[in-house]
């Protein structure tokens, strides 16, 4: 796996203060995309100990709420064994904080790998020029959802995605609306939310 960046107290992807990582790698071509340089899964800088360990410093921070992965996309190919690896042993290390994860595969098309068992939240869909919305909350384009995955894995039929949050900060969605007890409250934005893919930072 490469990555091309490591992002520290981030408030644009996710949840909270984060660590985003910027893999290296992606092969949807989207249309608008602000950062065709990533696609190149041989471009950026090998993931190694030390990248690790940068990213493990921030965990130790109790204000950080977890990870994000991005890119890139992080489950392009060279990169999915290096992402679930490195989930496996973040979930076992800090067991209380999160992971994001943005894709511009669908759910439907992936909800059966493996390394899902380690995600709290995915953002999936291309970003879609047309549909692109500057408002939209923790995406960049209305075609994009924001989806708890363990809440999604655990009904029966999980092509159904159930969602965390609405489009819009202003729309309480997710797991309340799906008729469980558990009121997810997305973070209360003082900020402007970007999709990972439309802005990142470099
Ligand atoms: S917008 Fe995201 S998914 Fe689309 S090409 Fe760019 S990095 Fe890949």
């Amino acid at each position: 796996m490469r990555y091309h960046n490591i992002t520290k107290d981030d408030m644009l992807n996710g949840d909270g203060l984060r660590v985003v990582l910027w893999v290296a790698g992606c092969s949807h071509c989207c249309k608008g995309c602000q950062n065709p340089m990533t696609w190149d899964p041989d471009g950026g800088l090998e993931f190694d100990d030390k990248a690790k360990a940068e990213i493990f410093e921030q965990l130790d921070k109790p204000y950080i709420e977890g990870i994000t992965f991005s890119g890139g996309d992080p489950l392009h190919s060279a990169n999915r064994d290096g992402v679930k690896a490195l989930m496996r042993e973040i979930k076992e290390k800090y067991p209380n904080k999160n992971i994001w994860l943005y894709t511009g595969d669908s759910w439907e098309r992936i909800m059966r790998y493996p390394l899902l068992q380690y995600v709290d939240i995915l953002v999936d869909g291309e970003f879609v020029q047309d549909k692109k919305d500057n408002n939209l909350l923790w995406k960049g384009s209305s075609n994009q959802r924001v989806i708890d995955v363990q809440a999604t894995l655990a009904q029966e039929d999980i092509s159904v995605p159930i969602l965390h949050c609405g489009d819009y900060d202003d729309i309480p969605m997710g797991r309340e609306t799906a008729g469980t007890n558990k009121n997810i409250v997305c973070f209360n934005q003082a900020s402007v939310k970007k999709n990972a893919c439309d802005v990142k930072v470099y």
